[in-house]
């Protein structure tokens, strides 16, 4: 027997693949799991290639422990996607495949136990022989249950008898039962009639089943986006296609799961994300692959589904940060979104009330086709947003005057009212005002924020814990205070002031667990809270139909933070918080405390203009040479010491100027904004073109260039293409 050489994609930070000799591959096996030895130890990696030849001579190579044929091949376009996220975010493929994979599927694991969608009759010849069997039988049992319901799982039919597993063979061999697959009841519960812009945004894109379309649908919170979203996957799965959706956290969305699985009950739906238990994962993840699922729900990472039958994409929220991975493979599941639809010839949606800028240039362009929804579904109109200027009032616990009027208003009238603080824990440091101590993280250049609820200090960067001083550590002072206003202080205020209210704190403090975050937005939609105070995680696509003020505090800083894509995010924020407000009968009030009541990110909030503000910014952006005008890529190191990732980024910076061409521009390295992280220093070279091409061919280059390099064993680096964090 002749052996083959296969090209085998591992889990290491190399970027080519490593060939193995096999006794049995054929090329059937590209795409397989294989086992092979790699060093001492035993790795899981997956066939690229069935050679007959390689580069190694034949003596070194090593042979294949194990070709895992318990399973399909992962399918060519899914080869191609990750080969694809490979070159594009210059990550060794190997890493990229492990990644992609469900982690149960990157061992030697058992492949999980998919659902028995078996379902079992009783034919002529059962009905005939069943009044001849002996009464109490077990044969004569189940087919007794199965003459009265028709059809049984094979689950079903053990609670009639615990030996039915044992029966069944024999019963089927007889010819007294049948087994079939029951083919998913595909049929979608009635939802509302369509609005006239839902039904032309649900007809546009579907025109564009069987091809390659990328469509923003523009749509202000609560103007019914999800129902245009179910429309389009009863349509997909009418025509035998499978809808895979996007959203930006699923432990913070229950409620768009349970509308997906309410509306389509007998369809097969498949949700993917990084808490579920391995096996389930893996399982979701094989169904898709294998053709089961109709549709997968899931984050950032269900993007790497294999879903052969696909038909539509959804990205939900598609402007969220949480969309673009920020360690490893930095990759942004919406823009693989797009390149997947495009790979596979089928439309893309990417829904948002407030798009990221990249995308709403895209649909200025015509390079995506805008569908706006431009008013609510149910309630009357938008809220009613209004700054409030602080300059003129003292403030009260941080609070005017005006929202504490507000306040007082929705508790008399039994309504709910949101403050909206993003930043969570008492408050934002501990300072002695004798000597000027301030809690420090020993290891971050950033506070430790006080949490007063457990008497810690915690660096929200790095996670690091203490106890609460009870006097200045440098001078002994007792007397030390606690500076600024988190939601705890503000909980603790409001408590202070309405006795009678019921005050509740959403913040990621307060929801640590799916169970509780499950409870409470249960309190909040039963009317069991008065006052809510929240941070961020408030924000996302939730209805509160009592809600009907959102007062924000402290949002000011935002507006001039060296960060350039600082102010898309408070616009973004606020307008999905506001959004919060006003969304059933009653109408609602958005009060934005600020010093800077003129200025025009918070009137175009006031006017509900997304498409002002978003002008504004994005001739600013181009005035600026920033993205979308040009595309960016920054070459990150981080070591014990700023000397040596700036020596190192100084290194790699030579030999990136020497392989870059007129279109790209390279900057000097800087240490970054947080620039020192669990006691390691950071610090960043930006890399940037107008051309996403010639950016592409100097990184592909340049990366090759830095492995390169000599650099300590401490100093790690990396390469975030499109970077959102700086
Ligand atoms: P979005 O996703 O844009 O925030 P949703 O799809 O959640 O909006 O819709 C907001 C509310 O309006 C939901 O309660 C939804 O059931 C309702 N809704 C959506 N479309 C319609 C419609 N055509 N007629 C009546 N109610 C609708
Ligand atoms: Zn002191
Ligand atoms: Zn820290």
């Amino acid at each position: 027997m002749t052996s083959s050489i296969v090209r085998v994609a591992l889990d290491v930070p190399l970027p080519s693949g490593f060939d193995y000799l096999s006794q049995d591959a054929n090329a059937d096996d590209v795409g397989r799991r294989v086992s092979v030895p790699f060093g001492r130890k035993e790795k899981i990696g997956v066939v690229l290639e069935v050679l007959a030849s390689s580069d190694v001579p034949l003596e070194k190579l090593k042979p294949v422990r194990a070709i895992l044929r318990d399973a399909p091949p992962f399918p060519p376009d899914w080869l191609a996607l990750v080969d694809f996220c490979s070159r594009y975010y210059q990550h060794p493929i190997g890493e990229t495949i492990a990644l992609a994979l469900p982690p149960a599927l990157r061992r030697r694991d058992a492949l999980p136990r998919m659902p028995d969608r078996t379902a079992f009759r009783i034919t002529e010849e059962g009905r005939r022989m069943l009044p001849q069997l002996a009464q109490r039988s077990i044969a004569a049992r189940l087919l007794a249950a199965l003459v009265l319901s028709g059809s049984m799982s094979r689950r079903e039919l053990r609670t009639v008898s615990a030996a039915a597993a044992r029966r069944l063979p024999d019963l089927l061999e007889k010819g007294w039962l049948a087994a079939t697959i029951d083919a998913p009841d595909l049929k979608a519960m009635a939802g509302p009639d369509l609005l006239d812009e839902q039904r032309l945004a649900v007809d546009g894109v579907a025109q564009a089943f069987g091809r390659f379309e990328p469509f923003l649908l523009h749509g202000v919170t609560g103007s019914g986006k999800t129902e245009v979203y179910l429309r389009l996957i009863d349509r997909v799965l009418g025509r035998g296609g499978q809808a895979l959706v996007l959203v930006p956290e699923i432990a913070l969305t229950p409620q768009f799961e349970a509308r997906v699985s309410n509306r389509f009950p007998g369809a097969r739906l498949v949700s993917l994300h990084s808490s579920l238990a391995d096996g389930a994962r893996a399982a979701g993840f094989l169904q898709a692959m294998n053709g089961e699922a109709d549709i997968v729900l899931g984050t950032r990472l269900s993007v790497f589904t294999p879903m052969p039958r696909l038909g539509l994409l959804v990205v939900d929220e598609e402007h969220d940060a949480s969309f673009k991975q920020q360690e490893g493979m930095r990759y942004s599941a919406r823009d693989v979104a797009v390149w997947r639809a495009k790979q596979r010839g089928v439309p893309v949606v990417l829904g948002s009330a407030t798009p990221s800028l990249e995308s709403w240039a895209a649909a200025q362009a015509g390079r995506y086709r805008l569908l706006a929804l431009p008013r609510r579904a149910v309630a009357e109109a938008l809220p009613d947003v209004r700054c409030v200027d602080i300059r003129r009032e003292k403030l009260q616990d941080g609070m005017s005057e005006h929202l504490l009027r507000a306040l007082a208003h929705r508790l008399e009238r039994g309504e709910q009212s949101l403050v909206f603080l993003n930043r969570r824990g008492y408050a934002p440091v501990l300072a002695c005002p004798s000597c000027g101590w301030v809690s420090r993280c020993p290891g971050c250049a950033a506070n430790l924020v006080v949490h007063l609820a457990d008497r810690r200090l915690r660096c929200h960067h790095c996670g690091r814990e203490e106890r609460i001083p009870t006097a200045c550590p440098a001078c002994g002072n007792q007397d030390i205070h606690p500076f600024g206003r988190g939601t705890q202080r503000l909980e603790e205020t409001l408590a202070a002031r309405y006795p009678q209210a019921r005050i509740l704190r959403v913040d990621r403090d307060s929801a640590k667990s799916q169970s509780r975050w499950h409870g409470v937005l249960d309190a909040i939609h039963k009317g069991e809270a008065d006052i809510l105070v929240g941070t961020q995680m408030l924000a996302k696509g939730h209805d509160f139909p009592l809600l009907t003020l959102v007062g924000v505090l402290n949002a000011d800083a935002a507006l001039f933070a060296a960060d350039f894509r600082a102010p898309e995010r408070l616009f973004s924020q606020l307008m999905q918080v506001g959004g919060r407000s006003g969304r059933a009968a009653l109408p609602g009030e958005v009060l934005i405390q600020t010093q800077y009541p003129d200025h025009p990110l918070y009137r175009a909030l006031a006017a509900h203009d997304y498409a002002a503000f978003a002008a504004a910014q994005l001739a600013e952006r181009e005035r600026a040479g920033f993205p979308p005008s040009t595309h960016q890529a920054m070459l990150r190191a981080e070591a014990p010491e700023l000397a040596q990732a700036l020596a190192f980024l100084k290194a790699a910076g030579e030999s990136g100027h020497a392989l870059r061409t007129g279109e790209v521009s390279l900057y000097d390295a800087v240490p970054m904004r947080l620039h020192r992280l669990a006691h390691l220093e950071r610090a960043q070279m930006l890399a940037e073109s107008r051309s996403r091409p010639a950016l592409q061919a100097f990184l592909a280059q340049w990366v090759a260039a830095i492995r390169g390099l000599k650099a300590s064993k401490a100093l790690r680096w990396h390469v975030d293409v499109d970077p959102l964090e700086f």
